[in-house]
């Protein structure tokens, strides 16, 4: 039962999971059986007296503490986190997720692991940040399984990881990383946007704190910054006394665009995970790719420990070029009509960005043998992105073929 989201499409268990993706967290009959719970804009709560206000006695006590709209969601991604998940936590970014889960856990004088293929930016708040107070930062090679152990400290409290890498989807073995992490007494935080609750219960497979950024695909069109924290029973004192007594919290209207966005999440992510793998199928096959990053493809460096952890993927993956001046690549990303060029990802439309992880790697070298390109491919016609990228790569021959 624990384990339930874990299997393959079609089981009953996903049908759970997707009948809590459309219930959880929601109590029409508390607010007139309106389907919706309502946003409240709030800071004040009034009490009925005195003594009431003295002893705290409301179900509610300040806006920043939480409303039954914030309520909601955490409740929701909590359900969907399983059963392992005593708690959730809202923060305004995925960024700050990750900052408030890191702070949550570490003191100075401890040493903490961070794999080498994180979210860039979670490396700067590690270098910039953890670093002005006595927290000692390495980074290790995703790809470590169990001999994590070996890299272990006396005082490392914290081993971060995430599954696959931001950029270049290197896969981790989190049940072991887990299990060597604990065996020393580390707490293992792990950054889940890719796969979300729905593909990964991070709880399940030994993970202490689950990060997503909910901007992604809880949001799921491109309008709003919020990011989660999900925390088992040993960690779920700790993170609420730091984002609480920190005074972190999020607007009501975004958590309701969360909320909203998580209600069509399981339909959603099965599109984005279908036309994903047809357009890294396709691309497999182009003369100009040399290889793709996509943990589903079975050519994947990863695809196996994917397959027995993970019940999904997400639209997300990178593509290697086979050697051309950047200027080529320049103009595939440029001729592509669909596939708008920006940051983030995760909405309902298709982005394709440049990337190169060179200055992101300290533990092992980036060497992907040709340019890198990421691609989101999201909900449009996946004939219609095909042909837009046939497009792209007729600007590349072009453009490869042009003297400059
Ligand atoms: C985008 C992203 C984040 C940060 O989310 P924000 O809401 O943009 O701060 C964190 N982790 C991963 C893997 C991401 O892709």
């Amino acid at each position: 039962m624990s384990r339930d989201n874990r299997k393959k499409d079609g089981d009953e268990a996903d049908t759970r999971q997707d009948t809590r993706v459309v219930n959880a967290g929601r109590d029409p009959f508390s607010y007139y059986g309106f389907v919706n719970p309502p946003v409240y804009h709030a800071s004040t709560v009034l009490y009925p007296s005195a003594e009431d206000f003295n002893a705290r006695r409301a179900p509610y006590s300040y806006g920043r503490r939480g409303t039954p709209t914030t309520e909601a969601l955490e409740v929701a991604l909590q359900e969907l986190e399983g059963p392992s998940c005593a708690g959730v936590s809202l923060l305004p970014s995925g960024l700050a997720a990750i900052s408030a889960a890191l702070l949550s856990v570490v003191k100075a004088g401890d040493h903490v692991l961070v794999s080498d293929s994180v979210y860039g930016p979670t490396r700067m708040f590690c270098d910039r940040i953890l670093s002005r107070f006595n927290v000692t930062v390495s980074y290790y090679d995703p790809q470590l399984g169990a001999s994590i152990a070996g890299l272990m400290r006396e005082n490392t409290s914290a081993v971060f990881t995430e599954a696959p890498g931001s950029l270049s989807f290197e896969m981790q073995d989190i049940p072991a990383i887990a299990a060597a992490a604990h065996a020393k007494g580390a707490v293992v935080l792990m950054d889940n946007t890719w796969a979300t609750p729905l593909y990964f219960r991070a709880l399940d497979a030994g993970v202490d704190l689950v990060i997503h950024a909910g901007t992604k695909y809880f949001s799921g069109h491109a309008d709003v910054s919020i990011g989660s924290v999900a925390a088992n029973k040993d960690t779920v004192a700790g993170l609420k006394n730091f984002v609480g007594t920190n005074g972190l919290c999020v607007g009501p209207d975004d958590v309701y665009l969360a909320l909203r966005g998580v209600r069509t999440l399981a339909v959603r992510l099965d599109r984005h995970y279908r036309s994903g793998l047809t357009v890294a199928r396709w691309l497999e096959q182009r003369p100009e790719i040399l290889r793709l990053l996509h943990p589903a493809l079975p050519s994947d460096p990863g695809h196996d420990i994917w397959k027995r952890d993970f019940a999904g993927a997400c639209g997300l993956f990178s593509v290697v070029f086979k050697p051309v001046p950047q200027r080529a690549v320049y103009a595939f990303l440029d001729a592509l009509e669909l596939f708008g060029i920006g940051a983030s990802w995760g909405g309902f439309e298709s982005l394709a960005i440049p990337f190169d992880c060179t200055n992101l790697r300290t533990a092992t070298p980036w060497e992907p043998g040709g340019p890198t390109v990421r691609l989101h491919v999201g909900l449009e016609a996946v004939e219609d992105l095909i042909a837009d990228l046939e497009r792209g790569f007729a600007a590349l021959a072009d453009a490869a073929g042009s003297a400059d």
